[in-house]
C-alpha cells in the first residue's frame, strides 16, 4: 500500500490551496476525477467576493454573509471569512493571479446581489474561476512533495476503529488500490448533477460528501441547495449560468408581458437575494418565459466585460447587447455538506474537508454571492494547517492493502441516473411540500432494487448521488419551515429558532 502524510481529495481552489500549505509539512496526493482542469471553480464565472476596502468594508462584508444566510449563519465562521479573506487573495495574488484592473492598475470591483458594496473581484471579464484555477495549478505544480493525480476517482474512505486512515482509489486503468495518510481531506466540492437542472459540471456528485456520510461523518444542513435564478432555458441548450454579475451591471428581468417584476417583490429588485429572485422567476415561469433584459445598458461594452457568456450567446444566435435572454433557475450551490469546525476538522478523527463539500455554516441557508471561492480559499488554508497538527498513523496498521480488479456494465445506468434527477427536480426543488417530498421519498425507495452495484466511475456516482437524494429529502422533509434556499408552501413562515438539521448514521436531529 501507499503511504503519503496528507491525501486531498480534489483540485478545485479548496483542495489546491490546502495543497500549498501541506506541502511544507510533508507528502501530499492530491486527486481529481478528471483533468485539474474539471472542477466549479473553474466554471465561476462573477468572482470572488473580498472585502479589500477596509474595516469597514469587512464589517458590511460579514453584515452582507449573515444577512443572507437567513438565520442561521455560523457567525464566528464568517467572521473569519471576511477578515481572512483580503490576506488569502492577496496570496492568491502572489501565487500568479491575474484579476482585471483598471488602466492605472487599481483592482476593478463589481457588485453582486445582496451585496451593499462593489467588493468582488473578476478575472477575464466572467472567466475568473478558469483564472483562479490555471495560476493554483501552475503554483501547486512547481511545488516539492506534491504528487497530483488526475483522473483518479476516490471510491470511499478507510477507516479503522472511528479513525480514518486513508483512501481506496479507482486509477486510470480500472484498478483499486488503497492509500494510507495520516489525515485525509475531502475537498470534492458541490453535488449539483442531483437535480436534472444544473449549472455544475458533470463531476459534481457529492463523492467526497457521501463517502463521509457512509463512513459515519455527520453532515449538516443538506436541505439548503442555491438554485441559481438565471441559468439559460432555451430547449436542448446546457443550464450556462447568466452571472449575476450581469444584473450587477445593469439587466433587469421581465416576463413574457414585457414588464419588470422584481421591483415589486423586494426593495433591492434584481440585486435582491438569489432565492428570493429564483422564486420570483419560477412563479412568473408560470405564465410564459422570463428574461434577462440587458439592451438598456448601453455605457459598458457587455462583449469585453462578458467574453465568456456573449461567446456562448452567440452560438445561439444571441447578443447581450440586442437581444433578451430567456433564464430559468438551476441548481447551483449547496450549503449544506460535512459538518466540520471553522478548522475543517470533521466528525471523524483523521477527516477534514473544506470548500463546498464541507459545511462550516458560513453559508447558513442561503449563500452570499460569490463568496464561495474565497470560502474554499480561507478555510482550505485552515483545515490544511489543522491537518498539520494531525498525529494519524498513516493507514500502516491495513499495511497488507488488498488490490483487485474493478468493473461492471454500465448498462442502463446513465437511465437510473437520470430518473433520480428528474426525481429530485420535481419533489425536493425550488418549491417543496410534505407530499411532494413523501412521493419523492417514495420514488427513490423504489430505486433502490435497480441500483447499479458494479464499481466502475459512474456506478459508484449513481451510489453516491443516491445517498445523498435520500440524505436532503428526508432533512428537507424534517425542516418544517421556510427559511433561506429551503422554501416549503406547506409552512411558508419562518421558524421561531433557527437551528441546523444534522444527519448522522441515518438518524436526522436539529440542533
Ligand atoms: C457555473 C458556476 C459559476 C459559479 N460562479 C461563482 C462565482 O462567480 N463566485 C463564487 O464564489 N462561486 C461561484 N461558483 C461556486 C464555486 O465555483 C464553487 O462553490 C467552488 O469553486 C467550489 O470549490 P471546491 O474547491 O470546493 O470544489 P470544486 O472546485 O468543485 O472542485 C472539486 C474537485 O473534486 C474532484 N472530485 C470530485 N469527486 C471526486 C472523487 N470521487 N475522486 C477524486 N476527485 C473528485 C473534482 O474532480 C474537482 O477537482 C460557481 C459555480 C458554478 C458551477
Amino acid at each position: 500500500m501507499e503511504l503519503f502524510d496528507f491525501v486531498v481529495v480534489g483540485g478545485g481552489i479548496a483542495g489546491l490551496s490546502a495543497v500549498v500549505r501541506l506541502a511544507g509539512a510533508g507528502r501530499v496526493l492530491c486527486v481529481t476525477k478528471e483533468s485539474f482542469a474539471e472542477s466549479n471553480t473553474a466554471y465561476a464565472q462573477g468572482g470572488i467576493a473580498v472585502a479589500m476596502g477596509g474595516s469597514e468594508d469587512v464589517s458590511l462584508h460579514l453584515a452582507d454573509t449573515i444577512a443572507a444566510g437567513d438565520g442561521l449563519v455560523n457567525a464566528a465562521a464568517a467572521k473569519v471569512l471576511v477578515e481572512q479573506g483580503p490576506r488569502r487573495v492577496e496570496e492568491l495574488l502572489g501565487w500568479g493571479t491575474e484579476f482585471d484592473r483598471a488602466v492605472g492598475g487599481e483592482l476593478l470591483r463589481t457588485r453582486e446581489g445582496a451585496h451593499s458594496l462593489s467588493r468582488i473581484l473578476h478575472a477575464n471579464g466572467d472567466a475568473t474561476g478558469r483564472e483562479i484555477a490555471r495560476a493554483l495549478l501552475k503554483y501547486v505544480q512547481g511545488l516539492k512533495n506534491v504528487e497530483l493525480r488526475d483522473w483518479t476517482v476516490t471510491v470511499d474512505l478507510m477507516v479503522e476503529k472511528g479513525r480514518v486512515e486513508g483512501v481506496v482509489l479507482l486509477d486510470k486503468a480500472g484498478t483499486l488500490a488503497r492509500v494510507g495518510a495520516r489525515a485525509v481531506m475531502i475537498a470534492s466540492g458541490g453535488a449539483g448533477q442531483v437535480y436534472s437542472d444544473t449549472t455544475n459540471p458533470a463531476v459534481a456528485t457529492g463523492d467526497g460528501i457521501a463517502m463521509a456520510y457512509r463512513a459515519g461523518a455527520a453532515v449538516e444542513d443538506m436541505e439548503f441547495y442555491q438554485f441559481h435564478p438565471t441559468a439559460f432555458a432555451m430547449d436542448g441548450a446546457p443550464r450556462f449560468l447568466m452571472s449575476e454579475a450581469l444584473r450587477g451591471e445593469g439587466a433587469v428581468l421581465i416576463n413574457a408581458a414585457g414588464e419588470r417584476f422584481m421591483p415589486a417583490i423586494h426593495p433591492m429588485a434584481e440585486l435582491a437575494p438569489r432565492d428570493v429572485v429564483a422564486r420570483a422567476i419560477t412563479r412568473e415561469g408560470l405564465n410564459g418565459p422570463v428574461y434577462l433584459d440587458m439592451r438598456g445598458v448601453t455605457e459598458i461594452d457587455l462583449k469585453a466585460r462578458f467574453p465568456g457568456i456573449s461567446a456562448f450567446l452567440a452560438g445561439y444566435g444571441l447578443s447581450l447587447a440586442k437581444d433578451l435572454i430567456p433564464v430559468r433557475p438551476a441548481a447551483h450551490y449547496l450549503m449544506g455538506g460535512i459538518k466540520t469546525d471553522v478548522w475543517g476538522k470533521s466528525s471523524l478523527q483523521g477527516l477534514y474537508a473544506a470548500g463546498e463539500a464541507a459545511c462550516t455554516g458560513v453559508h447558513g441557508a442561503n449563500r452570499l454571492a460569490s463568496n464561495s471561492l474565497l470560502e474554499g480559499l480561507v478555510f482550505g488554508v485552515l483545515a490544511a494547517e489543522s491537518m498539520v497538527k494531525e498525529q494519524g498513523s498513516g493507514g500502516k496498521v491495513e499495511a497488507a492493502g488488498e488490490v483487485v480488479k474493478a468493473g461492471g456494465s454500465d448498462e442502463g445506468v446513465e437511465e437510473w441516473i437520470a430518473e433520480l434527477r428528474a426525481i429530485m427536480w420535481e419533489n425536493a426543488g425550488l418549491l417543496r411540500d410534505s407530499a411532494g417530498l413523501k412521493r419523492g421519498q417514495a420514488r427513490l425507495d423504489g430505486m433502490f432494487r435497480r441500483m447499479p452495484r458494479g464499481v466502475t466511475r459512474r456506478q459508484l456516482e449513481a451510489r453516491n448521488l443516491y445517498a445523498l437524494a435520500g440524505v436532503m429529502v428526508e432533512s428537507a422533509l424534517g425542516r418544517e419551515e421556510s427559511r433561506g434556499a429551503h422554501f416549503r408552501s406547506d409552512f411558508p413562515e419562518k421558524g421561531p429558532i433557527a437551528r441546523h438539521s444534522v444527519m448522522e448514521r441515518g438518524r436526522l436531529r436539529f440542533e
